[in-house]
């Protein structure tokens, strides 16, 4: 009997196809250690885990992967060895950067699936611009008090932002659940909740990864009323959140987020203008003190690493140019991956 002996019996079930299936969990609090948890469990091979922050000791009494001595230890960092102590025979990568920064577009579209277990409306908002970037299905969740929401966002539909009032989409950053202390509000949460919903969402994940039937849209579940159900929502018109890049129009180049600026914009024609997603960074200072905000990758140094300037792994970037008649073209650079990352 071999250690998934249990799990062949479903019906649907194929173990190979979860142990090739790369996910990419995004925010590792409370929902994200419960998904990762028990994706590592059910055998998913290649898991990358993204989150810039930080355990904080108020993080321990809902994050199954994190240990005291984990508290300061980056969350990505920390919930590795615990999740190959689950489940050697599999591989878990982490990224240490904020989303835009940690995880290319390239990566999500790649993934066979990426889930949100991210903590604020501005975070899950970038996120499912991303994905819709590249035209990936988008697996997200929340917690409240005694409940939370299971969404699932099929690439073309929907999206996290078509529910959202312009307002709200635009809202500089809005912790659903557990915030740091400098954020805004910061509402209760409890292990059992994050177990609920975590437990829901990486049911859905493992149904989404073995291509069984599985409906798109939004499940509100409420353990104070006994209640689990769909909630409607329709794609707004107006979302803007569902600009596609052109397959077509992007092309790889043969450098990774390793190369330096210079190298990336030598294989640029003399008036392009290479743009980051996030203002660049110049090394060891702060962005907005640097480059006043520049997302020009000109405006970086040019011998610094792409990776040292927030550009992530196997990002897809903008390249802005002028056509014959003057009028403005845009074409796309996707980045070269490394050799997969060893597990640690
Ligand atoms: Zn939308």
């Amino acid at each position: 009997m071999d250690r998934f002996a249990r799990q062949r019996l479903v019906p649907g079930w194929d173990q190979d196809r979860l142990g090739r299936s790369r996910v990419i969990v995004c925010g590792i609090g409370a929902l994200g250690n419960e998904v990762a948890r028990l994706l590592a469990l059910a055998g998913v091979g290649h898991l990358l885990l993204c989150d810039p922050d930080v355990v904080a000791e108020s993080n321990l009494s809902r994050t199954p992967l994190f240990r005291p001595a984990d508290v300061g230890r980056p969350k990505a960092e920390a919930a590795v060895p615990e999740l190959l102590a689950l489940n050697p025979g599999i591989r878990v990568a982490p990224r240490t950067a904020a989303l835009a920064e940690g995880v290319g577009l390239a990566e999500l579209r790649d993934a066979d699936l990426v889930v949100s277990c991210l903590d604020s409306v501005a975070a899950r908002v970038q996120l499912a611009s991303r994905c819709n970037q590249v035209g990936v299905d988008l697996l997200d969740g929340g917690t409240n008090a005694w409940g939370g929401e299971v969404r699932y966002y099929r690439t073309g539909e929907d999206c996290y932002g078509c529910a959202l009032t312009p307002g709200r989409r635009a809202v500089e950053d809005d912790p659903w659940s557990c915030g740091a202390a400098a954020r805004t509000t910061v509402a209760g949460a409890t292990a059992p909740v994050s177990a609920l919903i975590g437990s829901w969402m990486a049911a859905t994940a493992v149904r989404l990864l073995l291509l069984l039937e599985t409906e798109p849209g939004i499940l509100r579940v409420d353990a104070a009323g006994r209640q689990a159900g769909p909630v409607s929502v329709r794609r707004d018109p107006d979302c803007p959140l569902h600009r596609r890049i052109p397959p077509g129009a992007v092309q790889r180049v043969a450098l990774t987020h390793r190369a330096t600026v210079a190298e990336l914009l030598a294989a640029t024609a003399p008036g392009e203008t290479v743009l980051a997603w996030a203002p660049v960074r110049i090394p060891g200072q702060r962005a907005a003190d640097a480059t006043a905000g520049s997302t020009k990758l000109a405006d970086a140094p040019p011998q610094a690493r792409l990776a040292d300037v927030a550009v992530a792994p196997r990002e897809i970037l903008p390249v802005i140019g002028r056509g014959p008649d003057g009028a403005r073209t845009v074409r796309y650079l996707e980045l070269s991956g490394e050799e997969e990352e060893a597990s640690r």
